[in-house]
């Protein structure tokens, strides 16, 4: 024999609030939508289904309690109905919102055959753009709302509600004991079904074409950086422009911060010189002091990218170029340079080092 009690786990003296909250609780964790495929959990949901359905009933009740069977008293029940009794009044809405709630899904929204989809593209700067923002005209393949049919995919008069849902954009069908609702196949959730095509876009509602964008780049922007254009993608998605910035002859970037290699003759090395240098700003003057070794770095403050409140630098990192010919003056010059120094030409206190380290 069923114990209705103990299937609900409630005494015999619950209340009808008693039986509701057991019930409530135990639906939630057997429902089927929560979990799918499992034959126990449908079972038990069933059970207790059947016990709350034969519990609430006074005059179920009352034959169950003095016999001890409902043999005799029809147990169909409906399971919609013992929701919208349980769930809903808890919320003051139909069963069918309540499944949405608790379970995830329920009753559909009519489904729209248009659908949001967000279109990336990729975008190749300058680099020049990329430190100073630029506006850029791109091309996009988007689709948009059909402007001859406005979305509905058909001609005038040519929409029907669909015969399989009624227009409800759903079917239910029962499984065992339970009903379920399945988003309708043949309207695909819209509930309507076209009869005469749009001409324009075949039916889809939507209609695919290369469109010219203009967009604005923001200020420092780097490679690998993604902007993202709402409304821009397709039917009302968003657009994502992947950026990718053309490496520059002199200039390197990191972050903010640009980096130059700045060659710089020997001889203004070693006396010290006023060079000019390249900026992404222009040509800014760069003293170079005397005894200025190859590698040595100089920093030009400001001169970088200024973009979100913070201002970059460049980096002069200076290389010292040797000529590679000389005419017959510079030679003895430098050769009575070389006397000044002594005849070793390399440094005497490095060779004592050098002496040091391998001994
Ligand atoms: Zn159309
Ligand atoms: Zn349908």
């Amino acid at each position: 024999m069923k114990d209705y009690y103990a299937t609900l786990g409630v005494s015999e003296n619950a209340t009808e609030e008693d039986l509701k909250k057991a019930y409530r609780k135990l639906a939630m964790k057997y429902h089927p939508d929560r979990n799918p495929g499992n034959k126990d959990a449908e079972e038990k949901f069933k059970e207790i289904s059947e016990a709350y359905a034969i519990l609430s009933d006074p005059q179920k009740k009352a034959q169950y309690d003095q016999f001890g069977t409902t043999e005799g008293v029809s147990s169909d029940f409906d399971i919609g109905d013992i929701f919208s009794r349980v769930f809903g009044d808890l919320f003051g809405q139909g069963q069918e919102d309540i499944f949405g709630d608790f379970f995830g899904h329920g009753r559909k929204q009519k489904e729209s055959r248009i659908r949001k989809e967000d279109v990336k593209v990729q975008l190749t700067i300058d680099f020049m753009e990329a430190c100073f923002g630029a506006k850029k005209k791109i091309k996009v393949h988007r689709s948009k709302i059909c402007s001859h049919c406005n979305g509905t995919g058909a001609e005038k008069g040519g929409i029907a509600t669909c015969p399989l849902c009624g227009g409800r954009g759903e079917v239910s069908y029962t499984a065992g004991f339970m009903s379920i609702r399945r988003t309708c196949q043949r309207c695909g959730g819209t509930g309507e079904i076209i009869t005469k095509k749009c001409k324009m876009c075949k039916g889809k509602g939507s209609v695919y074409n290369d469109e010219e964008l203009a967009v604005r780049i923001p200020v420092g922007v780097d490679n690998d950086d993604v902007l993202r254009v709402r409304d821009k993608g397709s039917n009302g998605g968003d657009l994502y422009i992947y950026i990718n910035v053309k490496p520059h002859e002199l200039f390197k970037r990191d972050g903010k911060n640009i980096h130059i290699k700045l060659p710089i003759s020997f001889v203004q090395a070693a006396l010290g010189a006023e060079v000019e240098v390249p900026t992404i700003h222009g040509l800014e003057k760069l003293s170079i002091s005397p005894g200025t070794q190859n590698g040595e770095i100089f920093t030009l403050r400001g001169k970088g990218i200024n973009a979100g409140g913070v201002v970059g630098n460049e980096i002069v990192e200076v290389f010292i170029e040797i000529p590679k010919k000389l005419n017959k003056e510079q030679k003895r010059i430098l050769t009575e340079f070389a006397n000044t120094e002594g005849n070793c030409n390399v440094s005497e206190n490095f060779i004592s080092r050098i002496k040091n380290l391998i001994s």
